[in-house]
């Protein structure tokens, strides 16, 4: 019988958010993929586990994947954990899995810390929709471009950022034309110095220029406001349709399509009320 390959979430600072569930997979599994076996030892040695750990990172990950399947194929059961979190959020993991999946092998998802999620609940940023884009691309014209389409999203958007490179992230944030928007600073989460830090984006901006984070950061940006909807417009298209003789559930739609108007609204401009 195939072994299984679970995907075992670490802390992102605190041990003590390595879950027992975790600590027992990792003890009970043949071997451990890590993204670097140096920086996890000590976690690992904590937690009593003795499981032989290999390395398995963005540069071998290529040639790794299809030897671990064949050790899945052969029965063995293999974690997989990155340096911090959940493996797969902005780390490697996803060719593994792909190549599990498609070999038929079973995936189990241990869950636990993500940096995304403290973040967010934290942030007090509205926590009912949000995206997660990772990392903006680095070159000047593809982060503009990105930054620009992550001010676009209707939800609040959650991004990583390297400590030297937040000031100049949320520069680019402002200069796109989001410098009123409301931001967060998430910082060093689960630590010792967890802070968060809250204004608008030009606000922070200026902070961060003036003082560098120290310590991992996420970055939250809250939703673009909603453009209300243009009520003279809607009137008018309502009339028309009505003269056209357009029944009341089709006006209705219309208007709600094409201008965005509440339903109880849409029904009032529907029946000519
Ligand atoms: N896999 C990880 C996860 O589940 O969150 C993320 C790995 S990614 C290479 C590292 C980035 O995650 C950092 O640059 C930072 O943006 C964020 N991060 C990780 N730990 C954090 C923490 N304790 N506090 C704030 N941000 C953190």
């Amino acid at each position: 019988m195939a072994g299984t390959l679970y995907i075992v979430t670490t802390p992102i600072g605190n041990r003590g958010d390595l879950t027992p569930r975790a600590i027992e997979t990792l003890r009970a599994v043949s071997l451990i993929v890590a993204e670097d076996t140096r920086h996890s030892a000590p976690l690992l040695v904590w937690a009593g586990v003795s499981t032989p750990v290999r390395s398995y990172h963005a540069h071998n990950e290529a040639e790794q994947a299809p030897r671990l399947v064949e050790r899945l194929l052969e029965g063995h059961d293999i974690a997989l954990i990155s340096d911090a979190g959940t493996p797969l959020i902005s780390d490697p993991g996803s060719r593994l899995v792909d190549a599990a999946i498609f070999a038929g092998i079973t995936v189990v998802p241990i869950p636990g810390a993500s940096a995304i999620l403290a973040a967010l609940v934290g942030s007090g940023l509205d926590a009912t929709a949000f995206s997660f884009l990772g990392f903006l691309p680095r070159a000047v014209a593809e982060r503009a471009a990105a930054a620009t389409a992550a001010l676009a999203l209707p939800h609040t958007v959650i991004l990583y950022e390297a400590p030297p490179r937040v000031a100049e992230l949320l520069a680019t944030l402002a200069a796109v034309g989001g410098p009123g928007r409301r931001c967060v600073v998430a910082r060093e989460l689960t630590k010792l110095h967890e802070e968060f830090r809250r204004g608008t984006v030009a606000e922070l901006a200026a902070y961060y220029e003036a003082t560098a984070p120290r310590g991992e950061v996420v970055v939250l940006i809250a939703g673009a406001p909603v453009v209300a909807p243009d009520h003279e417009a809607a009137t008018k298209r309502a009339a028309t349709l009505r003269a056209e003789g357009t029944s009341v559930r089709d006006t209705v739609r219309h208007l709600q399509e094409e201008f965005g108007v509440a339903r109880n609204e849409a029904y009032r401009l529907a029946q000519g009320s």
